[in-house]
């Protein structure tokens, strides 16, 4: 995380790399470049269905690949992204890319799974947000039940009427809604009853001593269980070990992302091990 002194002034983050900008102006500058000359990069992580063994999803998150500083991870460049506005192109790019990758991999015929998008509060709160995502998913010909977008409780909770309206929007074009981090947001649920969700994915806090810590597995066999009811897909998030998979499958969770699977990986990597697998994860066959 970013530690600020005084007005909008980035000091230090936990990255050696982020340091060794000398400061927040040339980072903004060089992410503006980064952008521009396809400096990001997309890096994939899958979705696992317990109940089949099957992929079927490959959520996109964004790394900045630095010519001098190498990759660097989202959480030392986001921030400073939705500081300076910078996000909602970065945005962009994520969605059109995530969009050509899989239109890449539709006509190679492969790993045919939903991917999802990771979408900025700031971005949702832009009032061409909607309309610009749909323009993009639109030109690059992806059908739009493809994809899905990850947002937040923050996000959903910041203005409600943008909120039903870009919601329902998304919705009839077909796109899926998960909700990302889930139960570390300040936000009541009442939001649940009002919007089309489509998946719940339960924050890797939550998940991360669920197999030693009595209040970690209670409240992630609530989320399991409330999803269960409102009928949603329930994800949980940062699954590192067999432990913690055997307590979930016994909470009946239905599907996972984690080590344990696979982190992030490139496009590539992505084929490389899943595919040549017959699109199971090695750990399952
Ligand atoms: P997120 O969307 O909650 O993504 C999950 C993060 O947890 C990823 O970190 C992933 O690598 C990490 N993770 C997955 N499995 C495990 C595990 O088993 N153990 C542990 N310790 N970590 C695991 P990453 O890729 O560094 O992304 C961090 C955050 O940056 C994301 O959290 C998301 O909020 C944000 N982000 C990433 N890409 C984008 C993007 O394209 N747009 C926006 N707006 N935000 C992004
Ligand atoms: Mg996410
Ligand atoms: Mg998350
Ligand atoms: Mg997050």
């Amino acid at each position: 995380a970013a530690k600020r002194t005084g007005k909008n002034k980035l000091v230090t983050y936990n990255s050696s790399h982020v340091q060794r900008f000398t400061n927040q102006i040339q980072m903004e500058t060089e992410l503006r470049k980064a952008i521009l000359e396809n400096q990001l990069i997309l890096y994939y992580q899958p979705r696992l269905e317990l109940s089949t063994g099957n992929i079927i999803c490959l959520e996109a998150l964004v790394r900045w690949n630095h010519p001098q500083l190498g990759l660097i991870a989202p959480n030392e460049f986001i921030p400073l992204a939705e500081e300076s506005g910078l996000i909602l192109s970065l945005g962009e790019w994520v969605l059109r890319e995530a969009c050509l990758q899989k239109a890449r991999w539709l006509e190679a015929g492969i790993l045919n799974y939903q991917i999802a998008v990771n979408i900025s509060p700031c971005q949702f709160q832009d009032e061409s947000f909607s309309d610009k995502a749909i323009q993009i998913i639109e030109q690059t010909g992806i059908d739009p039940a493809f994809l899905e977008f990850e947002i937040t409780e923050s996000s959903i909770m910041q203005n409600m009427d943008t909120t039903v309206a870009v919601l329902d929007k998304l919705c009839n074009k077909g796109i899926s809604i998960s909700i990302d981090d889930f139960g570390i947001g300040y936000s009541s649920l009442n939001y649940l009853k009002q919007f089309p969700i489509h998946c719940l994915k339960i924050d890797r806090s939550f998940v991360k001593n669920i197999h030693s810590n009595k209040d970690d597995w209670a409240i992630t066999n609530a989320i399991i269980h409330l999803g269960h009811a409102l009928e949603v897909q329930v994800v949980a998030e940062g699954v590192e070990e067999w432990s913690q998979l055997e307590i979930l499958k016994e909470t009946t969770c239905t599907t996972i992302q984690g080590y344990l699977l696979s982190p992030p990986v490139s496009a590539i990597e992505i084929e490389q091990t899943f595919h040549r697998n017959n699109n199971k994860p090695v750990m399952i066959s």
